[in-house]
């Protein structure tokens, strides 16, 4: 019965030889039917960007139908008439909005629903199959990264039910064909004003002069948000080997860092979440932020059993919540405050609140952090944060913050504040009013690059083993797929390079003693896939933030645009088609 409508489209499907109706009919071995009927066709159906549909293949089993609504919270799709005539669509031929929508390819078990930009590009066998781990948000999703030669083709979801479950976000899986596009793939030196190609040679006697003209506390390096934790080592054994303390990770000004360790991460664990029946969120959007743990929050709101508080952004966040308020008032007055989810926080047995980064990289973050800690405090909350850059923890774990008297990232990019200012893959912060000597290691032609007066190229997470670390304090290796494009090198390698030429030579050759060094200095690495989990643990809340001035802005969610929040998603061409889509449906909305 499954087989009767369906078309003789395996050699051109591109489902072929990882569907699951092949394989039963391959397994049953007949080849023939016994049905006389006419087949029937279906139109296509449009689902945006990501799906692309060949609506005659599809065996109606409901199951895009059940995710969309169930798991991802979006509505969007649905079956429509009856009996011969029943079709799936999406209601009204829209794009599907949700940021997990492309899951449905995954668990259509037939060539219906299908990827878009993937279509006819490759078949199964033809791919070489790489483990890794998610760099595109904080949560370090398990993914399987299919590449051919010497491209990614594309990115496809692993289970690990402590983390993902078997699913990933949009972005995790469609950005990648940004890792071909305005790629860094040779060195580059500003003359005259502009930059022209140069050897790696021309690049470290430049950079050479350049520190060696001036002292330790006048060079600085920031860190970006897709870093590997060697990358970052090298770098802080590099410059603090050249006396200096001008070292950060938090692009963003974040106010954590330098403390106790449960004090950045995700105590709850990801899928500890599930325990708690209060959750109070603060200052973050995880829709945005990370679209796999909403889906996690959901799961637990959908059964029933979790109350959600929001102070901040009052967004659609496919559940219900207690709307308490925009801003930092909000949150300070909250143990006074009498309303019906004060009441729920103080007979919960197993409250939580979520920070998000948004709350912590104001100029007010202290401050907020304080009163965040005073609240959790109060009601006996879990202390979770929900960090949306992927090396962020792994930076705060091994001290990529300003050591005594150091300058921060914010006080590094002010005119006249170094001589010398490293960025690392950093590109979410404004570094063009610097007047320093600006070096750029990374991997896309985006914001770094064109401030910067020496791009040296380097690896992807792709491109290179390196371990990570998520918001909830796990560390997880990822693996190479390809090699870096042209001349780019792996990030730690370069700074083991350049070291060498300023004197200061580093103290390992190889990644393996890198690590070797690292799990030494920082033991914390040395707990792969181990998530501490401190629920039970004492956070000393009396040391988080500092007294300060709470300033009356709203808070607001780092993330503003889903699709575009990284450079290798600014790359892509795909993600660009989804941002316009959404930008268009906001539009709509509006008017
Ligand atoms: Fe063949 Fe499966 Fe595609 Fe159907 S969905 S045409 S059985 S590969
Ligand atoms: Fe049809 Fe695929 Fe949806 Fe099942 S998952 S109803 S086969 S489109």
């Amino acid at each position: 019965f499954l087989l009767i409508n369906h078309p003789l489209d395996c050699p051109i499907c591109d489902q072929g030889g990882e569907c699951d109706l092949q394989d039963q009919a391959m397994g049953y071995g007949r080849d023939d039917s016994r049905y006389l009927e006419n087949k029937r066709a279906v139109e296509e159906k449009y689902m945006g960007p990501l799906i692309k549909t060949v609506m005659t293949r599809c065996i109606q089993c409901t199951r895009c139908v059940r995710f969309i609504t169930e798991v991802a919270g979006v509505p969007e799709i649905g079956l429509i008439s009856r009996g011969e005539d029943v079709e799936i669509t999406t209601y009204l031929d829209k794009a599907v909005t949700s940021e997990l929508s492309a899951n449905v390819i995954d668990l259509c078990p037939v060539g219906a629903l299908t990827s878009k930009p993937y279509a006819f590009n490759a078949r199964p066998w033809e791919l070489k199959k790489t483990e890794s781990v998610d760099v595109m948000d904080a949560l370090g999703s398990a993914i399987r990264v299919d590449s051919r030669g010497p491209a990614v083709l594309r990115v496809l979801p692993r289970l690990n039910e402590e983390i993902n479950e078997e699913w990933i976000s949009d972005k995790t899986r469609y950005a990648v064909d940004g890792l071909s596009r305005q790629r860094l793939d040779r060195t580059f030196v500003r003359k005259g004003g502009r930059l022209q190609p140069a050897s790696w040679g021309e690049a470290f006697d430049l950079i050479a002069e350049k520190v060696k003209a001036t002292r330790g506390e006048l060079i600085g390096v920031i860190a970006g948000d897709l870093q590997d934790a060697e990358s970052m080592k090298a770098a802080k054994d590099l410059f603090t080997a050249l006396g200096s303390a001008n070292i950060d990770c938090r692009q963003d000004g974040m106010a954590l860092g330098g403390g106790q360790r449960e004090s950045w991460l995700m105590n709850s664990t990801i899928a500890g979440v599930e325990e708690a029946d209060v959750i109070l969120l603060v200052g973050t959007n995880p829709r945005l932020e990370a679209p796999v743990f909403n889906a996690r929050l959901r799961k637990r709101w959908a059964a029933g059993a979790l109350r959600v508080g929001v102070i901040g952004e009052q967004a659609d966040l496919t559940y219900k919540y207690d709307y308490l308020g925009e801003g930092p008032a909000t949150l300070s007055g909250l143990t006074r405050a009498k309303n019906d989810f004060v009441k729920a926080l103080k007979e919960a047995k197993a409250p939580a609140i979520i920070v998000g980064a948004g709350a912590l990289s104001r100029e007010d973050g202290q401050a907020v952090l304080a009163a965040a800690a005073a609240v959790a405090k109060s009601f006996g909350m879990t202390w979770n944060v929900l960090h949306t850059a992927a090396s962020r923890v792994g930076g705060l774990d091994l001290g990529f913050v300003p050591g005594e008297g150091g300058k921060t990232a914010r006080d590094m990019v002010q005119p006249g504040a170094l001589d010398v200012l490293f960025l690392l893959g950093a590109d979410e912060i404004d570094a063009r009013g610097s007047d320093a000597f600006k070096v750029y290691l990374g991997t896309h032609g985006d914001n770094g690059a064109h401030a910067a007066d020496v791009i040296l190229p380097g690896a992807a997470y792709t491109e290179k083993d390196g371990l990570y670390v998520n918001t909830e304090g796990r560390v997880q290796f990822g693996y190479r797929a390809v090699f870096p494009k042209g001349e780019a090198r792996e990030d730690w390698s370069v700074f083991r390079a350049l070291s060498d030429r300023l004197g200061a030579t580093l103290p390992y050759d190889t990644l393996a003693q890198l690590r070797a060094k690292l799990f030494d200095d920082h033991p914390t690495f040395g707990q792969i896939d181990y998530a501490p989990g401190a629920a039970g643990a004492a956070v000393d809340f009396a040391a988080l933030g500092a007294k300060g001035d709470l300033a009356e802005a709203p808070f607001e969610s780092p993330v503003k645009a889903f699709h575009l929040t990284n450079p290798i998603a600014r790359a892509s061409v795909t993600m660009a088609e989804c941002a316009a889509v959404v930008s268009g449906a906001a539009k709509i909305a509006a008017e």
